[in-house]
């Protein structure tokens, strides 16, 4: 709960309680939402969608607006994001491998040449 509304732990704790608290008293007195609860359900409640808001966003890469997601980019963008993350790894690998090769211990490259074929260079 602090970590979807980014809130404190205490104040989190708080909220629960009071929502604990709230819908004891509901059951209790057989669902009669007060004038309040139910101004506080519209606002939240989006029935297009069909679900509760809980946040509402704009993706810090291409703007989109991103509903229910504690993440910084959209889906687009984290895939995208995602792609160049992989292609910056290989770049990376086949850089090292390089250098790898230009800086091998002198003797190395014959010594594994011997190992892998059983023949020196
Ligand atoms: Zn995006």
């Amino acid at each position: 709960m602090s970590e979807i509304f980014e809130l404190t732990h205490q104040a989190a704790e708080i909220a629960f309680n009071d929502y604990q608290r709230w819908y004891q008293y509901i059951s209790l007195y057989g669902n009669k939402i007060s004038a309040t609860d139910k101004t506080i359900y519209n606002h939240f409640y989006n029935i297009i969608r069909n679900e509760f808001m809980w946040s509402k966003r704009r993706c810090s890469e291409c703007g989109a607006l991103m509903y229910n997601n504690k993440e910084a980019l959209c889906e687009g963008c984290t895939q995208e994001d995602n792609h160049f993350k992989a292609l910056e790894a290989i770049a990376y690998m086949q850089n090292m491998k390089h250098y790898e090769n230009d800086y091998e211990p002198e003797g190395f490259v014959s010594a594994k040449y011997l190992w892998l074929y059983g023949e020196d260079l």
